[in-house]
């Protein structure tokens, strides 16, 4: 992990990727300011430090990476998150997504299926303080249906098909987003209009590590 340091330096250094993200189209300026707040350098290994506020994915071990700041922005903005909306975010990976959706206020569970990401997030994410994140080590394609139903659903893995679970746990007027497809993924928005109707909405296309079944524990 990097230090836990947040230097005037890094500080500059986000100015400069929101305004970016501005310029590329990002005009949520709640979602731009959580970006502004959360120093992503944190959530990254020592080794990428430099390079945190590069608009970037960056590897975070187990073969996954922590996603690009505008994928990010992109997906919360879709998300339209209001405070104290429950929230369920699958592919908890380095707690960056996590963090931002907290910041925006959210009740938020996260779900991660590699259990040694799922250990390293929870641990930095409670010494930030982020009281409001409740970490799961679980297979996110059967959501969490302890805690529904979600006003919000957020994947952050790819996903070759929507899993049903995650439509049946989502409120009604509830949102889901998810990256849908399997080389390159389109991301969706999934409005629930009632109990057995949703309205589907197809954008951009993204490449997002593979959404998997089942759960990989530490060896
Ligand atoms: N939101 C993360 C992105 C991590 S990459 C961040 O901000 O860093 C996607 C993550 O989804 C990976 O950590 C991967 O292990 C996890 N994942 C993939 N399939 C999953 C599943 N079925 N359930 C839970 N997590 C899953």
């Amino acid at each position: 992990m990097s230090s836990l340091n947040d230097t005037y330096r890094h500080k500059g250094l986000r100015k400069r990727l929101v305004d970016d993200l501005r310029r590329r189209g990002i005009t949520d300026e709640a979602v731009l300011t959580a970006l502004m707040t959360v120093p992503r350098h944190y959530f990254l290994d020592k080794a990428f430090e430099e390079h945190a506020y590069e608009d970037k994915p960056f590897p975070i071990g187990y073969d996954q990476t922590i996603s690009q700041p505008f994928t990010v922005a992109y997906q919360t903005a879709m998300l339209e998150v209001k405070a104290r909306d429950r929230v369920l975010e699958i592919g908890t990976g380095s707690g960056y997504q996590a963090a931002i959706l907290a910041v925006l206020g959210a009740r938020l569970f996260t779900v991660e299926r590699q259990e040694a990401l799922y250990q390293s997030a929870k641990d930095l994410l409670e010494q930030l303080g982020y009281g409001n994140v409740r970490c799961y080590f679980r297979d996110g394609t059967k959501g969490l249906l302890e805690f529904a139903p979600y006003d919000k659903i957020i994947v952050t893995a790819g996903a070759p098909v929507v899993p049903d679970a995650l439509k049946q746990q989502l409120a009604v007027g509830g949102i889901l987003v998810i990256p849908v497809g399997d080389d390159v993924q389109h991301m969706y928005r999934i409005k629930r209009l009632s109990k057995s109707e949703y309205q589907e909405d197809i954008f951009e296309a993204f490449r997002f590590v593979p959404f998997l079944e089942g759960v990989q524990k530490k060896s």
